[in-house]
């Protein structure tokens, strides 16, 4: 390809399953580089292989790749609808003389490579069919089907791969390639360059698992007198133990990681940065940021490790930017199905300011979309539990400790007094909160702390208990946020309940 031919790449999965967060990446870096040089990405199905391709995987990638808004310009082509095209490449190469017909049965070849496999020396076809007389090579294909293989020529073949840099094969170690098989279809090499040869692709972006195909498809450019487009390899995508990423080391699909509650503008972001970055320790960066500092000679080489811990610190930020009638949006549905949803939280219902108000106090500590059912039910509902590590470090007390005076200032907690002591601090406290006429956040806040001087106590000796009795947990935003949130009367049961519970 000339410099100067505008860029056009593609992205070509094989719809066998899942679009895997690999396959994810391969697209996305795609696309970054045609967005980067005003190229096109093409979109083509690789679906030749009739046994494993089905429908339903198609509609996965194509759902994964929409939802992580990765856009392709033209397609998607389906590979199998250019099998002619594919057997007349083939063709060519025969006549051209650097392909032949080859008639050795399956079960002959794995007997040989048994054989040598036994001797322990390294198999590669012994070209048996490769000098047969033409009048021989006639008869043969009459009497029946014969596969089609290319002549690896002698010598290396070397390309600039545009991550890894100068890379060579030798002609020698590579056997004669089939292009076709004896019942006519066409194998992998032959239809991936005989489409990016029709779709005229520029460069080939791909994972390394592809490295060992790419001096076989430059040589049939070679021997097809096209020149061959530019090669770029993707590191591996390897788990937090260095092992290639698998199912094992958890999820592993981008349907998955959506289900779960992740944002695509995370995963996308997050997906960049997989053997990628922009050198200047930025991570969190707009699709836009990526896109103008995103450059193939900026990839890593080796592995790129998969950090789970990672990809959910970005989430968190990227629910942190989302307005709260957003969030509302998307937890929509899985706020009907927990049973917490009423209609009344919609868009012009009574609660929604509330409701909205709630959630933005929620977004800062929250990681996945999933969490906010989980944390919106003590607001939405009096049915939740108190949670026992909450009531663990806050709660439990500790009965030798006894006085308040003792109680650790940071925590409140196991030196915070037993049960009975804990009790009585909140039953002071809900008297107080009952009578004051300031139910606000400072209001609250100057009545607690009144309470806890006026009784030579912590604060946090309060506020640790008072959080158990609104919300049930351990660590939540701030507790006089919360307070007014769930408002006066509901805060006054609740801290009945937590008084009974202590009693009980
Ligand atoms: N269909 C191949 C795969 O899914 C990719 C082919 C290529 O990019 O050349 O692994």
């Amino acid at each position: 390809m000339s410099a100067s031919a505008p860029v056009r790449v593609r992205f070509a999965p094989s719809p066998t399953g899942f679009l895997h967060v690999g396959g994810a990446r391969t697209a996305l870096f795609n696309w970054l580089f045609a967005r980067r040089q005003g190229g096109t990405l093409i979109l083509r199905i690789e679906d030749t292989d009739q046994n494993r391709s089905t429908e339903a995987s198609v509609r996965t990638i194509l759902d994964g790749l929409e939802w992580l808004q990765i856009a392709w310009d033209e397609g998607p082509f389906f590979q199998s609808r250019s099998l002619d095209a594919h057997r007349a490449l083939a063709r060519r190469l025969l006549e051209a003389g650097k392909a032949y017909h080859c008639f050795c049965a399956p079960a002959e070849l794995d007997r040989k490579r048994e054989a040598a496999e036994k001797a322990g020396t390294a198999w590669k076809y012994d070209r048996t069919c490769l000098r047969l007389p033409p009048e021989e090579v006639r008869r043969r294909l009459a009497a029946g089907p014969a596969a089609v293989r290319f002549e690896v020529p002698e010598g290396t073949i070397a390309w600039d791969d545009l991550v890894h840099g100068p890379t060579a094969f030798e002609g020698a170690v590579i056997e004669d390639i089939v292009l076709l098989r004896s019942d006519g279809s066409p194998t992998y090499n032959l239809s991936v360059v005989s489409d990016d040869i029709d779709m005229r692709v520029t460069h080939v972006i791909r994972g390394d698992d592809h490295i060992s195909n790419t001096p076989k498809q430059i040589l049939l450019y070679r021997a097809a007198g096209i020149e061959p487009p530019r090669f770029g390899h993707l590191p591996l995508i390897l788990g937090t133990d260095k092992k290639r990423l698998s199912k094992r080391h958890g999820a592993v699909s981008v349907t998955e990681y959506r289900d779960k509650g992740y944002l695509p503008e995370a995963l996308f972001n997050f997906l960049a940065l997989l053997g990628w970055s922009p050198g200047d320790g930025r991570e969190k960066m707009t699709r836009q940021e990526l896109t103008d500092a995103f450059s193939l000679e900026a990839v890593n080489k080796k592995g790129a490790v998969f950090d789970e811990q990672k990809l959910e610190w970005l989430n968190s930020q990227y629910i942190n930017d989302l307005p709260a009638a957003r969030i509302a949006a998307l937890v929509r549905d899985d706020l009907v199905a927990a049973g917490l949803h009423s209609p009344d939280l919609d868009e012009g219902g009574a609660r929604r300011d509330w409701y909205l108000r709630v959630i933005e106090a929620l977004k800062a500590r929250a990681k996945l979309l999933g969490d906010f059912p989980r944390d919106l039910r003590p607001f939405l509902s009096d049915e939740f539990d108190y949670r026992p590590e909450a009531v663990e470090k806050h709660l439990a007390g500790s009965p030798q400790s006894g006085g308040a005076k003792t109680s650790d200032p940071k925590t409140g907690g196991p030196k915070a007094g037993g049960p009975e002591a804990i009790a009585a601090r909140m039953a002071a406290l809900r008297d107080a909160l009952a009578g004051t006429a300031d139910f606000t956040e400072a209001g609250t806040e100057q009545v607690l702390r009144a309470l806890a001087e006026a009784r030579g106590e912590a604060a946090a000796a309060f506020i640790h208990p008072l959080r158990v009795a609104l919300l049930g947990t351990a660590v939540s935003p701030g507790v006089f946020v919360i307070l007014v949130l769930i408002g006066r009367d509901r805060a006054l049961r609740r801290l009945d309940r937590l008084i009974a519970f202590l009693r009980k």
